[in-house]
């Protein structure tokens, strides 16, 4: 318990041995856990949340660290959550990325961590939304939500953020596909990265096609902005379009709404991700094997099955499950 309460302690003065501690309790998904997310939640809210997803590859990681550099030289101080697993932030910097990284882990005005994205069964959602929380808490500036896009990873960062920009690169013509079709969540920033390759002006007009086929609310058209984040060309137009993003929900009377919504799908998100797991605890237990067996013999009909596994997972969950 004392150990909770000095790391909550730390956490508040901003220390970032207590930041690493408060996230790797989180992580574990135990009872220490939620103490620091009941202990910090009062004191979060204040950074401003933002979300860079898409596919492995298209440079997520390496403009991440860009957009870094350019917060830093802005006077704001950033926190980063990596969920993606193929990132170096997660793989540990490789060798092109290493001396950039290191930059900014000797950096006291930034705080990198990745979601341990292995050994998880379930529950990485919760674990990333409780990181947030706590580096919202510790009193960093901005959020940085680092993730593979929609459907490639259960946690899904709108829900997280305030702003959210999706990366592509040319070539990378599935995403538009997707948003031609509805698949997609519409972005709130476009970003068309390498844009030193060739291509990179024919994937801005495709999107710009793609984009003139949606109707938008609250008058807020998803600006497409061309970077290299290699050498950082862009990056401070993609901050900026960030930036005003933000502001234009502000004056709309929209950001509290948005924190709403985002926060009711969290909670729905979530507690369907905990009652998923217990089923699967329940079933894991060699239950399913006996109901199975009745089945089979003709003693008991599926329905009644599920209404026993739905019954048994909906019992107390033990200690922090
Ligand atoms: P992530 O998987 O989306 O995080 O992508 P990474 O940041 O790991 O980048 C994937 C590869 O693209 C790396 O080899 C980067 O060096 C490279 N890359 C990133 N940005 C650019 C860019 O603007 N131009 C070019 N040519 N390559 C880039």
């Amino acid at each position: 318990m004392m150990d909770v309460l000095a790391v909550l302690a730390g956490v508040l003065a901003g220390e970032r041995r207590a930041v690493g501690r408060a996230i790797s309790m989180v992580e574990a998904l135990g009872p220490e856990g939620r103490e620091i997310v009941r202990g910090l939640h009062p004191h979060a809210g204040h950074a401003e949340r933002v979300g860079l997803t898409g596919a492995p590859g298209v440079g997520k990681s390496t403009l991440a660290s860009a957009l870094v550099r350019t917060l830093r030289d802005d006077g704001r101080t950033v926190g980063v959550v990596s969920v993606d697993p193929t990132s170096p932030f997660t793989r540990g910097a490789v060798l092109g990325d290493r001396i950039r990284l290191n930059e900014h882990f000797v950096d006291r005005g930034v705080f990198i961590r990745s979601m341990a994205t292995r050994g998880h069964a379930g529950g990485l959602a919760e674990a990333t939304a409780d990181a947030v929380l706590v580096l919202d808490a510790a009193g960093y500036d901005i959020v940085l939500v680092e993730t593979v896009g929609a459907g490639q990873t259960e946690v899904v960062v709108s829900q997280l953020v305030v702003t959210v920009a999706l990366v592509l690169m040319p070539g990378g013509g599935d995403a538009i596909q997707a948003i031609k079709a509805g698949l997609m969540e519409i972005p709130d920033v476009l970003v068309v990265n390498k844009a030193d390759r060739p291509g990179a002006d024919l994937m801005r007009a495709e999107l710009e096609g793609a984009l003139g086929l949606v109707s938008w609310e609250g008058g807020w058209r998803p600006p497409i902005v061309s970077t290299r984040a290699l050498d950082g060309e862009g990056v401070g137009e993609l901050a900026a379009a960030i930036a005003r993003h933000r502001a234009h929900l502000a004056d709309d009377g929209a950001l509290e709404a948005r924190r709403r919504d985002g926060l009711a799908r969290q909670l729905r998100s979530l507690a369907l991700d905990r009652f998923g797991r217990r089923v699967d605890e329940v079933l894991e237990a060699g239950f399913v094997e006996g109901l199975v067996d009745e089945v089979l013999a003709g003693r008991l009909d599926p329905a009644s099955a599920v209404d026993e596994v739905v019954e048994r997972a909906d019992r107390p969950a033990r200690s922090g499950s």
